[in-house]
């Protein structure tokens, strides 16, 4: 069996000299065919040839989701039209949705990503792969199968939904790898075992993503499948689509393919560089997309490049899950704090229940975080100012900062609070 047949080799000496020669190009060619882009760059004082070292991109213009809203509906389009073969688009939960165009080399690069991700996860071209995402206009389905087929695997497109279809192709095709978001994988892992399906059922790894996910419902589907691995995917539209990183078998963070974009981590206020290993924004330059090249592309997502080599050996780079939205992120007495960052502590007290708010209020001139924590579903009281203490104690070690805790009863909490409206901040009303 061929192995290391995707996969790059990523020294950091020979990624250097990789991305400095992408960041040449990329800027070069935005200048010379992006009217959008040459603006940019000319305000802020860049020439097509001002690259020559890799810290030169911090003199780059930022992009944001409205330089892809003003060119709507082909933002950053750097080709002529005639080499647009496909388009994609995501969902704008505001507005218009973001449209991205592809030209054939980035419909490949696209392929290529995806089966790297394939590799990472230790398939090989005999497996069987069931792609339960959606197809389309977006790019979750495109990119799955894109990468099965240039992987060599089988590829089983069902898309999403359809749980007996799905479970029935399962058991008929042999299906060795699943491909959908991680309440999908339970949700067959349940029927799977409500409908006694485990002796047909072959699957041994499932490549989840586009969700928030509790590591309970991720080891649930895994016991209940009889898995050998479960891996979360990154991905976005800007950047192809899924697949711009993977979990290896360590677990030690996501895989990213460093020869295809530079992440840079940022202080989403001030827009510096943050200590290395720190949170802060994900800030994406792609370094050989043509369609529509990203320079310094604020994606809005945090998390954190992980310094060190893993323990599975590769030499590719890795970032941590995304931990949040910068929009998300709270100034509380000078400390900056993401909600994904609270959630992180809660995983490692099973006594906790998933749910919790943040209360920000000003009090004599002083910030007060209080913390409010749905106590575990089969949880008694009882233990409640020992779990305020223990929790309190753990943020204060992890967020460097002091937080007040109130434990509610499970249900107490608003569900209608998304996962990115934990946060009630009072302090202006004060
Ligand atoms: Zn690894």
């Amino acid at each position: 069996m061929a192995t290391h047949r995707f996969l790059p080799h990523l020294p950091a000496e020979t990624l250097a000299a990789q991305q400095l020669a992408g960041l040449k190009w990329t800027v070069r060619h935005a200048f010379a065919n992006s009217p959008a882009y040459r603006a940019k760059l000319e305000a802020a004082g860049i020439g097509p040839d001002d690259i020559s070292t890799l810290d030169d991109i911090r003199t780059l213009p930022f992009t944001t989701v409205n330089d892809l809203r003003e060119g709507y509906p082909l933002p950053l389009l750097s080709v002529p039209e005639e080499q647009v073969v496909r388009i994609h688009a995501s969902s704008g939960t505001t507005g218009k949705r973001k449209i991205l165009a592809y030209t054939q080399k980035d419909v490949d690069t696209f392929a290529l990503q995806m089966a790297r991700c394939y590799e990472i996860a230790g398939l090989t071209p005999m497996d069987r792969i069931q792609i339960a995402v959606g197809y389309g206009l977006w790019t979750a389905g495109a990119g799955f199968q894109l990468g099965s087929e240039r992987f060599g695997a089988l590829t089983v497109p069902v898309g999403p939904g359809n749980l007996e279809m799905q479970l029935q192709l399962m058991a008929d095709v042999g299906t060795t790898c699943l491909c959908s978001t991680a309440s999908m994988a339970l949700l067959m892992a349940e029927e799977v075992e409500r409908n006694g399906l485990q002796e047909q059922c072959r699957l041994r790894k499932v490549i989840f993503g586009a969700e928030t996910h509790s590591p309970k419902m991720r080891r649930s589907f895994e016991e209940k499948l009889g898995l050998e691995g479960s891996y979360d995917i990154a991905g976005m539209t800007e950047m192809y689509g899924p697949g711009t990183a993977l979990e290896c078998d360590a677990h030690e963070g996501l895989h990213y393919w460093a020869d295809l974009f530079i992440i840079e981590i940022l202080d989403p206020e001030t827009l510096q560089p943050v200590p290395e290993g720190e949170v802060g924004e994900m800030v994406v330059t792609s370094l050989c997309k043509e369609a529509s090249p990203l320079i310094r592309y604020r994606t809005r997502d945090l998390s954190r490049l992980i310094p060190g080599t893993c323990s599975c050996g590769r030499m590719i780079p890795r970032h941590d899950h995304i931990l949040g939205r910068s929009d998300d992120m709270i100034i509380f007495r000078g400390v900056n704090i993401y909600p994904g960052q609270i959630s992180d502590v809660l995983q490692h007290f099973p006594e906790a229940g998933a749910e919790y708010q943040i209360v920000l209020t000003r009090q004599e001139g002083k910030d007060h975080l209080l913390l409010k924590l749905e106590r575990g579903a089969d949880v008694l009281a009882g233990n409640d100012v020992q779990l305020s203490r223990a929790v309190g104690a753990a943020l204060h070690k992890k967020l460097m900062a002091r937080v007040e805790m109130e434990i509610v009863d499970p249900g107490a909490l608003p569900r209608s609070f998304g996962k990115s409206k934990r946060v009630v901040d009072m302090r202006d009303q004060e």
